[in-house]
């Protein structure tokens, strides 16, 4: 046990637990539920299929506050993420990056926070849902000042080509608002950061949590919800060792008001598919993601583009619409860049070496799901019973992806690029806007024919009214299960077209809320001043 959270791995008997709320992952909705909860007096359990992440008992000042962060990719991608960062769709075409371990998405996020599409909180109003920027302003503000959120000038060499490129372009492009404070600019945020300085889930809300009675278990995976009488009575988890493998201990949770879902985009839909759960066969459909894509641009001088804050810097000229893109810049993490160049020997090894250390990145995230035509993403379980994302590109989307690919290539042109490579199987390298053709015939329908990541996964156990489309309530509640509430991503009806992880905050806020009242409980919102407020009205 360190600091009041309980290490599945070093279990050795099966055990039974009895609290009244019990929350499953400890990521973004998992870990404010798990404070607001506990701060409202209830007897909180929060289960974590990913390891803890101590603080080092000793601390000089200087070095890693969390040795385990050691900022090597490749151990920190199979220590930290899903299926060891390895994570892709069904027909192999998209990378699914999202965290696997205690904070989940938050401990390994960039850190940009925005705040909710309008356009897209407008769209859910017709669905049912009840959030719009007013009502939600409390709760964001909560976020912005608890966390807090910053704006974070120190521009690594990515963002400031990109401003160089944009202002020759007339393209607005703005400073984006981060978790870090006294940032290092280590480059390593996607590695978990060593310093303590990215305000993640293990930084505030769990600790917060901890400290009002809450208590964790890590590499605890449930493994299903077993219903009677229409609610959940218990949950089965077993616990994993640090290679992640099954123990032969488990642990069974009886909670005596309810369960809260947060596994993430993919686990919770997983969880509920395991518990034959499906809502009329729901569960898992419509699943969103925000395709990105990326180019590097090769500079004449060095910039060394793995270090300096990760994605402090956009342009929204291009987010409005249902498949509007927004640009950020960000770090070149040598691993994941060199894995998704799709390169391999020697080609690689000169690629790297051109690139790397003389490259700038720019990627664009793309909104989806609006298109009611398109089927987009459905979770499933393998025959092991683990998830799979089937996911299908959307065309007006691939149309997008094309542009947002010849946009960035001209602001990489503009700010000095001497070429601008792409991602595609076999690489395309453009040099002039004469060459842009070729990015028109990327076959991105066609799985690994370009790389396409997402690190936003949302959706699958849709939020709404509509009987045929909805799983979950607006009031948060599983329909028909009065005692689970669903509060993660997978609660979007669409894609949200902006970075999520605040609205994620936001609306984990909003559910905590209702059920503390609900239960009545007092909830209270405590950091409504200052920060980064007002927001761009995006
Ligand atoms: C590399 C990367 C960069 C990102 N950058 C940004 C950014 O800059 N800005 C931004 O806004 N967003 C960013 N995101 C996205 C953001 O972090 C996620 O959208 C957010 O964390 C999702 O929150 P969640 O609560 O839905 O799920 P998660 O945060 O993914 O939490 C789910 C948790 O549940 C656990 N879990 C899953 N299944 C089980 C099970 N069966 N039993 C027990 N536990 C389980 C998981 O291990 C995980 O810890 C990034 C994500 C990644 C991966």
């Amino acid at each position: 046990m360190t600091d009041g959270i309980i290490e599945g791995r070093n279990v050795s008997a099966n055990l039974t637990l009895t609290p009244e709320f019990c929350i499953i992952g400890s990521g973004a909705a998992g870990g404010v539920c798990a404070l607001k909860l506990a701060e409202a007096g209830f007897d909180v359990l929060v289960l974590e299929e990913g390891p803890n992440i101590p603080k080092d008992p000793v601390q000089d000042g200087n070095s890693h506050v969390r040795k385990m962060f050691t900022e090597r990719e490749v151990d920190m991608y199979r220590t930290l993420y899903q299926e060891g960062g390895s994570r892709i769709t069904k027909d192999g075409g998209i990378k699914v990056m999202q965290g696997r371990c205690l904070g989940g998405g938050t401990t390994v996020n960039w850190s940009a926070c925005l705040p909710p599409r309008v356009e897209t909180l407008e769209h859910w109003a017709t669905l049912g849902l009840p959030f719009d920027r007013d009502s939600l302003r409390p709760y964001l503000k909560e976020v912005v000042n608890y966390l807090p959120i910053a704006a974070n000038d120190k521009y690594n060499t990515s963002a400031q080509k990109f401003l160089d490129g944009c202002r020759n372009l007339g393209i607005e492009a703005i400073n984006l608002p981060n978790n870090t404070h006294e940032c290092r600019e280590c480059g390593s945020c996607g590695v978990g950061c060593p310093y303590d300085r990215k305000m993640s889930g293990i930084i505030k809300w769990l600790p917060d949590a901890l400290a009002k009675g809450a208590r964790v278990y890590t590499d605890t995976k449930v493994d299903k919800l077993t219903m009677s009488g229409g609610s959940i009575r218990e949950i089965q988890a077993t616990f994993l060792d640090a290679k992640m493998r099954r123990l032969k201990v488990g642990l069974t949770v009886r909670p005596s008001i309810g369960v809260i879902l947060a596994a993430g985009a993919i686990g919770t839909p997983a969880i509920l598919l395991r518990s034959k759960i499906t809502v009329n066969n729901r569960v898992g459909k419509l699943t969103h993601i925000h395709p990105v894509t990326i180019c590097i641009g090769r500079y004449q001088d060095k910039t060394f583009p793995a270090y300096g804050v990760p994605d402090n810097m956009w342009s929204p000229k291009y987010g409005d619409g249902p498949t509007g893109y927004l640009m950020e810049t960000g770090s070149f993490f040598p691993v994941l860049s060199a894995s998704a160049t799709l390169e391999h020997g020697d080609r690689l090894h000169q690629l790297m070496r051109e690139y790397y250390p003389f490259g700038a990145i720019m990627y664009a995230h793309h909104t989806t799901g609006f298109n009611p035509k398109e089927e987009y993403g459905t979770v499933e379980l393998d025959n092991y019973g683990d998830p799979e994302l089937d996911y299908k590109l959307a065309g007006d989307n691939i149309k997008a992806m094309k542009e947002s690919l010849r946009v960035m290539s001209e602001i990489h042109l503009e700010a000095g690029a001497m070429s601008v490579y792409h991602l595609r199987n076999p690489p395309l390298v453009v040099k002039s806007k004469a060459d842009f053709a070729e990015i028109d015939r990327i076959k991105f329908e066609e799985p690994q024919r370009a790389s396409v990541f997402t690190v936003h996964v949302m959706g699958g156990c849709q939020m709404g009214t509509n009987e045929k489309r909805a799983v979950v309530n607006p009031d948060f509640t599983l329909r028909g299960v009065p005692n689970l509430w669903v509060v993660d991503a997978s609660i979007f009806p669409t894609g949200l077209g902006a970075n999520p992880q605040v609205t994620i905050y936001a609306l984990a806020l909003w559910a905590s809320k209702i059920i503390c009242e609900k239960h009545g409980k007092p909830f209270a919102l405590k950091y409504q001043q200052g920060g980064v407020w007002p927001w761009p009205k995006y």
